[in-house]
């Protein structure tokens, strides 16, 4: 039987931390087993937010060479702007989706709020309003049938099934499929400076564990996590420390997480010991990614050959959907 499609998709926007990985890249790995997988690394997302024009090609790269490292398929990962045909079905899907709609959009309301604190202006683009179009987009134009979503992007897959299904309506069949989410376990991954919030590279560095850190920085890091704050509830396990917890599970240390967890319950755990074990589970799962991207790194055009090539296959099921959306709404389709 033929492999169900799964498509995913991220930000090329820096680093790539803890979080992304536990949260996100780890998953993308393993449903390559049993899915034919598309990851698209969204540069035309990148532009939303204000950001460095400089920087976005440099972390583009960056990013495929991190993805790479960590387990990604090249076969499987393409370049959003190398496939300029989910730019066009985004305006024309644009047609089919109402303002109303997006605006209500809690992410777009939160992004436009932040909007003046990041930037120079308080200057907020349609780009941001539309882009769950563009996203649906990269989604319906491959016919995906499952998409890999965490909490917060559960209400920009209602939307894309909601613009592929208004679509279908109009041209009286059912041309797009209507892609549905694939929940998976992941676990959210705090701050170790702040554990009462995620971590995250827009809250800045100290808030970031770099996957490809060097070593003594991820140590220090982990070293300084914040434990307990303030007043101790002896009944529940604070943040910062049920953090370090779900790391060591997170790298699959089982064995010291169960003693670890024990000598918690027993009130005797040195944190100096939970963070010693933390730090050695998170260096010896980044060490592998850290060396292969050494080996990428030394033939980077290979790599930028392959992803071109990649991107230049997906591309022809983009141009066929396309193709077939033209006809189905009255656009020419000539070939020059
Ligand atoms: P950031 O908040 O650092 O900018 P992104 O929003 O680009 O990260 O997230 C990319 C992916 O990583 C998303 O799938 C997101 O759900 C996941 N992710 C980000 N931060 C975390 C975290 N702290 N814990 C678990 N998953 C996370």
């Amino acid at each position: 039987m033929e492999k169900k499609a799964v498509l995913s998709c991220i930000q090329p926007t820096g680093d790539m931390h803890l979080g992304n990985y536990f949260g996100a890249i780890k998953n993308w790995v393993d449903l390559q087993k049993d899915y034919r997988c598309m990851y698209g690394v969204v540069d035309y997302h990148a532009m939303t937010m204000p950001y460095d024009v400089d920087k976005l090609r440099l972390n583009t790269w960056e990013l495929i060479t991190n993805l790479m490292a960590c387990g990604i398929e090249t076969n499987n990962l393409f370049v959003q702007s190398l496939v300029p045909e989910h730019a066009e079905l985004s305006w024309i899907l644009n047609c089919y989706c109402s303002y109303g709609q997006l605006t209500r959009m809690t992410q777009f309301k939160d992004k436009s709020s932040q909007v003046g604190e990041l930037g120079k202006d308080d200057f907020v683009s349609v780009g941001l309003l539309s882009y769950p179009v563009l996203q649906a987009s990269d989604i319906l134009i491959y016919r995906a049938d499952y998409v890999p979503v965490g909490k917060d992007q559960e209400q920009h897959l209602e939307l894309t099934r909601d613009i592929a299904q208004r679509f279908n309506n109009a041209v009286g069949k059912e041309f797009f499929v209507l892609p549905e989410a694939l929940y998976t376990d992941t676990p959210k991954i705090r701050s170790t400076a702040d554990p009462s919030r995620k971590m995250s590279k827009s809250a800045g560095e100290k808030h970031y564990i770099s996957v490809f850190a060097e070593s003594e920085r991820i140590r220090k890091q982990i070293k300084s996590a914040v434990t307990d704050t303030g007043e101790v509830d002896k009944n529940q396990m604070s943040e910062g420390v049920h953090n370090l917890f779900e790391l060591i599970k997170a790298c699959g240390n089982l064995l010291a997480y169960d003693a670890l967890l024990e000598d918690y319950n027993k009130g005797k755990l040195k944190y100096s010991d939970l963070k010693d074990v933390t730090a050695s589970s998170v260096l010896e799962l980044v060490k592998p990614f850290q060396e292969r991207k050494l080996q990428i790194n030394l033939n980077k055009k290979d790599i930028k050959d392959k992803v071109r090539s990649s991107s230049h296959e997906i591309r022809k099921v983009a141009q066929e959907t396309l193709k077939e959306v033209k006809e189905l709404v009255g656009l020419l389709n000539v070939k020059f």
